[in-house]
């Protein structure tokens, strides 16, 4: 016997079962193939491929939310000399980035963003920028970014996760994730309803333990010290200062693990990549 007899039930039922499971992986490629060919681009400064899901004003309308919801909460600093230096450099640095953008023709990269510069009390080293534009700092990074130039590496790497729209891939990754277990109606769901605000809410940490902000990828990480850089350049800053500013932090005795030195990248892995950036950075300088 070459072959086992009274299988042709079985074989319907496998053949019907493996049609479906094809079916639903092509039609699970076909979306995946639809968001991608409509939502692939590059970042502004490294021309890295990324995928991005929502829309720049669903991003801005739950970064609205969450930003509102953060400062009825946040108390002002009151060393209005620190928080006049932050809304200085701000205003300094996107700036001089909105007029390279228009010079360039990069004005997508700046669309939706609108800036805003808060010190705000607390011991914390850290800052973070909402994907809508919000800047905040705490008064714990002004021991350590003491300078207008100081400021501006820390500003100008904040800007660079807002700019590169970050935010954005990383809720698309967490979507593409929730996808993959239950084919395409989270992804559905979360470009139409509240789940998006969860979505938001999962990958910005809001709400868990972590603070407003969970540190981004280490690969985001790099990338906005990166842009960070060439941000400061443009404007005129003193690029030098960055390696100085983050062998400063890491000395530091901070037993909080600021967003803006989270453990992806090390320490030395940061600061040996920032010196690697830096002349690509210095020639932006004095061009724009
Ligand atoms: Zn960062």
């Amino acid at each position: 016997m070459l072959w086992p007899t009274n299988t042709d039930a079985t074989d319907d039922l496998l053949n019907t079962t493996m049609m479906k499971s094809r079916f639903i992986k092509v039609a699970v490629c076909a979306l995946l193939m639809a968001i991608v060919s409509v939502s692939c681009s590059t970042v502004a400064f490294t021309g890295r491929n990324r995928l991005l899901m929502f829309s720049d004003s669903q991003i801005t309308s739950l970064s609205d939310q969450s930003y509102a919801e953060l400062m009825t909460t946040a108390k002002k600093s009151l060393n209005t000399a620190n928080a006049e230096m932050v809304r200085n450099v701000g205003m300094r640095l996107t700036s001089a980035l909105q007029k390279y953008c228009v010079a360039t023709g990069q004005t997508s990269a700046i669309q939706g963003l609108s800036w805003d510069y808060q010190l705000v009390q607390g011991k914390d080293v850290n800052a973070f920028c909402m994907p809508n534009g919000k800047i905040v700092f705490y008064d714990g990074m002004m021991q350590y970014a003491n300078t207008p130039d100081l400021v501006a590496v820390v500003m100008g790497h904040e800007i660079a996760h807002a700019i590169a729209r970050h935010g954005n891939e990383r809720m698309s990754q967490q979507a593409v994730v929730n996808m993959a277990g239950s084919v395409a109606s989270q992804i559905i769901g979360a470009k139409t309803s509240a789940n998006a605000r969860q979505l938001f809410d999962t990958a910005f940490g809001i709400g868990s333990e972590y603070g407003i902000m969970l540190p981004f990828s280490r690969k985001h990480e790099l990338e906005a010290d990166e842009i960070g850089l060439i941000i400061m350049a443009i404007a005129g800053y003193d690029v030098d200062q960055a390696p100085v500013l983050w062998e400063r932090m890491s000395a530091g005795s901070s037993s909080t693990v600021p967003e803006v030195l989270s453990t992806h990248p090390s320490n030395a892995t940061r600061i040996h990549k920032i010196k690697e950036f830096l002349p690509k950075a210095k020639g932006y300088v004095g061009k724009y």
